[in-house]
């Protein structure tokens, strides 16, 4: 089952596929790391068959430097999916 969490900052919802293991987690989140958001967006698209749009909105959450808020950069407390103690957004930290 995908799991779908939805972020209070954005109201959009998030689909996190079953697919992803933590390998996968690591392989995307070093792909934002990198700046490589097109190829993370493709790589979601191939392998775990999102939609474009849900791709995009997946990928926008995915921490590009680690427990730093992906919305207003404040620190993470807490690793896998949380959300920011000063925002409230969804964070995937992943890394
Ligand atoms: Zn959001
Ligand atoms: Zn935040």
């Amino acid at each position: 089952m995908d799991e779908i969490y939805e972020c209070p900052q954005c109201n959009q919802k998030i689909t996190v596929p079953s697919e992803i293991d933590r390998a996968a987690q690591l392989e995307l989140a070093e792909l934002v790391h990198m700046g490589r958001r097109i190829d993370a967006i493709a790589v979601i698209i191939a392998k775990y068959k999102l939609g474009l749009l849900d791709s995009k909105i997946m990928m926008a959450h995915i921490t590009a430097q680690k427990d730093t808020c992906v919305r207003c950069g404040n620190k993470l407390l807490e690793d896998g999916v949380t959300n920011c103690a000063s925002c409230s957004a969804l964070n995937l930290n992943w890394q």
